[in-house]
This record gives structure tokens, C-alpha cells and sequence, in this order.
């Protein structure tokens, strides 16, 4: 039986999206294979603040308290003119609750978190998908080093230039946003 006939879902980019993909997957009982154009998860020591909305996404896929063990929560959010003046502040427990309230921690830290106690087999790295093709019974995605993976789905989690949206959608993908340069 070949990977279109069990149902593996190909995913392209192992970021946030594309591991929170593969965790998801993983927690429904099915296969995935990530692919990922890194050969190591990048760690420039940069943090990020997740709304309430991602620290509960957290706990929909089991991290909830590996969460609450790294980084810090944020108490309180406060909005400031230039010269300082306060204009605006939430009690983010009070108004979100100690289990939901934003959280900040090290990228690094979330990527570790979102691929804690899974198969390290089902991902690979320094992977980079060059190329994806529809077919009546799945998809197919060639990779820059020639090798060719097929599935039944692919999720493109490939970023903000993501190939994927390229590869499918060819001169009618949208560009990424960009912002109009000061005059
Ligand atoms: C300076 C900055 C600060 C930010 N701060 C915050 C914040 O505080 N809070 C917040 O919620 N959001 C923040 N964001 C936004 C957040 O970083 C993005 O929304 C998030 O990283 C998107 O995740 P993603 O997995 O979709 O894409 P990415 O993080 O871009 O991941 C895409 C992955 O796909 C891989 N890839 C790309 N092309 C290929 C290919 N062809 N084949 C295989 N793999 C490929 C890349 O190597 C990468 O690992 C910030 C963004 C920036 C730029």
C-alpha cells in the first residue's frame, strides 16, 4: 500500500504552522510527512508574544502546561504615546483568565514545544519543495535534492513567499503584502 492509499498528508514548512499542522495530524491518529527547507530549526534568540487566541490553539494540540514551564506570561498590556502618556491598559488575567492569558517566550522554545514527544521520522530536513502536482488520486512534491514524496493532501505551510501558493495557483498568486515605501 503506497502513502496516497494510507492517507499520509504532505506538509510543506516545518514553522510554527507547518509543526502545529503536523502535531494536529499526529493527535487524529494520522500519518504526515513535514518537509522542511532548513536543515536546522532557525534560532536568531528572537521571542514572540502569543495572543490568547494561540496560547489556547496551544492547549487544543496537549502543550498547555509544557507552555506555562518556559517563558512568561503577560499580566499586563499597556498602550503609551510616544512621550509615554498612558492611553489604554488591560489586565490580561483578569480579563483572559490565568489558563489563557498571552504568553511570551524564545521562538526557539515554541518550536521545541510544538515537536515535544513526536517521531523525529516524520519530518525532514534540508528538504526544500521545488515543486507540487495535483493528480486524480493526491499530490506530489518534488524536493530541490531531485528526491519525490507523494501524499494523499499537502498543506502549504511554507511561509509568507510560500512556493506552494506559486507552484498551484502560478501567475494568479497573490503577492505577499507590502508596505508602500514613506515619500
Ligand atoms: C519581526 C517579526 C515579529 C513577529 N512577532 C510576532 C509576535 O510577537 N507574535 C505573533 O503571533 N506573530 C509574530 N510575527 C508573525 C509570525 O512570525 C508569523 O505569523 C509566523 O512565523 C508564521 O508562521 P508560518 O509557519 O506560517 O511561517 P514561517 O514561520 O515563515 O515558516 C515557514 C517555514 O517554511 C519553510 N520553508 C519555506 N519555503 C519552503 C520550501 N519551499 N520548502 C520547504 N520548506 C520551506 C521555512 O524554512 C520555515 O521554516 C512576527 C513576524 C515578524 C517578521
Amino acid at each position: 500500500m503506497d502513502d496516497r492509499e494510507t492517507g499520509r498528508v504532505l506538509i510543506a514548512g516545518g514553522g510554527i504552522a507547518g509543526l502545529a499542522m503536523r502535531r494536529a495530524l499526529r493527535r487524529r491518529g494520522l500519518p504526515s510527512l513535514t518537509l522542511e527547507r532548513r536543515g536546522e530549526p532557525a534560532d536568531a534568540g528572537l521571542a514572540i508574544n502569543l495572543p490568547s487566541n494561540a496560547v489556547q490553539a496551544l492547549g487544543q494540540l496537549g502543550l498547555g502546561e509544557a507552555l506555562r514551564r518556559v517563558g512568561s506570561p503577560v499580566r499586563r498590556r499597556e498602550y503609551r504615546t510616544e512621550s509615554g502618556r498612558l492611553l489604554f491598559a488591560v489586565d490580561e488575567t483578569a480579563f483572559w483568565g490565568e489558563e489563557a492569558r498571552p504568553h511570551c517566550l524564545r521562538r526557539a522554545d515554541l518550536l521545541r514545544l510544538l515537536t515535544l514527544d513526536l517521531d523525529p521520522g516524520d519530518i525532514r530536513r534540508a528538504c526544500e519543495v521545488a515543486a507540487v502536482r495535483q493528480g486524480p488520486h493526491g499530490v506530489t512534491a518534488e524536493c530541490g535534492d531531485g528526491r519525490v514524496e507523494t501524499g494523499r493532501l499537502l498543506v502549504g505551510a511554507d511561509g509568507v513567499h510560500s512556493r506552494v501558493r506559486r507552484s498551484v495557483l502560478g501567475g494568479r498568486a497573490p503577492d505577499a503584502a507590502m508596505l508602500a515605501p514613506a515619500s
